[in-house]
C-alpha cells in the first residue's frame, strides 16, 4: 500500500476513459434473464441485447434440470477434472456435445474464454502456422499468444487475403496449418464462408478450427451449427464453443474434435488442468438442453422466424441494416453520438438495446446492435418497431 503513484494512475486512466465515452458501465437487472427484464428501478423493459438466441437462460425446464442435477450431484466438485472432479453427468454431457457437433470427442472448460486460450499451445509450436480472421474473437487472439507458433492474420472473411496467407504460411515451410475463424461474427452477424474455407483447407492440406459460440444451437437446418449451414459437417477438425449463449446461457465451453486431439488436450491444455471442473447443475441442464434442441427444433425455428420479422420490418420503417439472416441485427446509425443518444432513448421508450462504436467497431459504422430471441413474442417485436420508429423520427435518422 506504500506506491500511491500507482492508484492515482489508474484514476487517471478511468477518468480518460469517461472523457472519451468508452467506460462501460453495467446495468444492474433485478429478474432473471429474458424476453422482458426488469430494471433495478423496478421498470420493465424488452430485452434486445442478449446472447439468449432460444430463450433458455431464464427457461424453467432448463432450471429444472439444473434443480435435478444439483440434488443428484451437489454443488460442486472441489477439484480439477483429473483428480477427483469427473461426474458421469460431465461424460454424459461430453458424449451428447459430441454427437451433436458431429465430432469424436469432446472436452468440456469453464467458459469458451478458457476453450480458445487452451487450444493451441499445447498442439502447436515455432514449427507450425495459425492463419486468424482478423475479427476472431478477444479469447482466440489471446490463445494464439499463449503458443509459439508463426502468426497469420487474413483480412475479415476475405477469401483472397486467406489464400495469400496459406500460401506464406506454405512457403515459409510451416509443418502444420491451422485456419481459424468465428463461425458467426457477433458484431456484423457475418457468417464465415466454411465451405470456401474447407476447400482452400484441403488445397494448401491445412487444418481448420471454428469457434461457435454465435451458432452453436440455433445454425443449420437442425441448429448444429455454421458447420452444418454451410454444409461441412464432418469437415472441421476443431469446433470451440459455450454453453452461455443458446445452449442453456450459464457458463462454461467446449473443444471438439478427433479423439487424439481432445485427449491431448486432457493431457496438457492449462486451462483444463488447472481450473475447477464445471459445476454439475449447469452439465445436467446442459445436456438437458441438448436432448430438448435435439428432439425439436421447435425453438430454433421460432428464432429464425423471429430474426426474418425483424430484418423485414425494421427496413420497411426505413433503417439501414447490415444484410444477413443471422438473429445478430447491426441497425447502422454510422455517427457515435447519434448511436448513443438513439440507445439512450430506446431505454426510456422501454427497449434494452447496446450501441456500439469506435474503436469496437470500424469508424463511421457506429450501430446499435439487436439480438432476437426464441423468447420474443410477435407483441414484444411490434412493441420494439414502433419504439425504433418513435426515435428514429424524433433523431431524425428516418423520415416521418
Ligand atoms: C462469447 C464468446 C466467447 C466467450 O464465451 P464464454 O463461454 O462466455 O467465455 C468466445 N468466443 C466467441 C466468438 C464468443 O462470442
Amino acid at each position: 500500500m506504500s506506491d500511491q503513484a500507482f492508484y492515482s494512475s489508474l484514476q487517471q486512466k478511468l477518468a480518460t476513459l469517461k472523457d472519451e465515452g468508452l467506460f462501460k458501465p453495467e446495468r444492474v437487472l433485478a429478474s432473471r434473464q429474458g424476453a422482458e427484464v426488469v430494471a433495478q428501478d423496478g421498470r420493465t423493459l424488452i430485452n434486445m441485447c442478449a446472447n439468449n438466441y432460444l430463450g433458455l437462460s431464464g427457461d424453467v425446464e432448463t432450471q429444472k434440470a439444473a434443480a435435478a442435477a444439483l440434488e443428484k450431484y451437489g454443488y460442486g466438485l472441489s477439484s480439477v477434472r483429473f483428480i477427483c472432479g469427473t461426474q458421469t453427468v460431465h461424460k454424459e454431457l461430453e458424449s451428447a456435445l459430441s454427437n451433436f457437433l458431429g465430432t469424436e470427442d469432446t472436452i468440456l472448460y469453464a467458459a469458451a474464454f478458457d476453450a480458445n486460450g487452451g487450444v493451441f499451445e499445447p498442439l502447436f509450436d515455432e514449427n507450425d502456422a495459425i492463419i486468424s480472421d482478423a475479427l476472431n474473437h478477444a479469447s482466440i487472439i489471446d490463445g494464439v499468444r499463449l503458443c509459439k507458433a508463426a502468426r497469420y492474420r487474413y483480412a475479415n472473411n476475405d477469401m483472397a487475403d486467406l489464400e495469400k496467407q496459406l500460401i506464406a504460411a506454405t512457403e515459409a515451410g510451416k509443418r502444420h496449418k491451422i485456419i481459424v475463424t468465428d463461425g458467426v461474427f457477433s458484431m456484423d452477424g457475418t457468417i464465415a464462408q466454411l465451405d470456401m474455407i474447407v476447400e482452400l483447407a484441403e488445397k494448401y492440406g491445412a487444418l481448420t478450427m471454428i469457434d461457435e459460440s454465435h451458432a452453436s444451437g440455433f445454425m443449420g437446418a437442425t441448429g448444429r451449427g455454421t458447420h452444418e449451414h454451410c454444409g461441412v459437417i464432418g469437415k472441421i477438425d476443431i469446433i470451440t464453443g459455450t454453453l452461455g449463449k443458446a445452449l442453456g446461457g450459464a457458463m462454461g465451453g467446449f473443444t471438439s474434435g478427433k479423439k487424439e486431439v481432445i485427449e491431448t488436450l486432457r493431457q496438457k491444455s492449462r486451462p483444463y488442468l488447472f481450473s475447477n471442473t464445471l459445476a454439475p447443475m449447469i452439465a445436467g441442464a446442459s445436456l438437458a438442453v441438448l436432448e430438448r434442441i435435439s428432439k425439436s427444433t421447435e425453438l430454433r425455428d421460432r428464432l429464425h422466424e423471429n430474426t426474418a420479422y425483424f430484418r423485414k420490418e425494421i427496413e420497411r420503417i426505413g433503417f439501414t441494416i447490415k444484410p444477413g439472416t443471422h438473429p445478430v441485427v447491426p441497425v447502422m446509425l454510422f455517427e457515435a453520438p447519434v448511436a448513443q443518444k438513439f440507445a439512450a432513448r430506446m431505454f426510456d421508450l422501454g427497449v434494452l438495446l447496446s450501441g456500439f462504436f469506435y474503436p469496437v467497431v470500424p469508424m463511421g459504422q457506429a450501430r446499435v446492435r439487436v439480438q432476437l430471441s426464441a423468447a420474443h413474442t410477435r407483441q414484444q417485436l411490434d412493441t420494439v418497431l414502433k419504439a425504433f420508429e418513435q426515435a428514429g423520427k424524433e433523431l431524425g435518422i428516418i423520415k416521418n
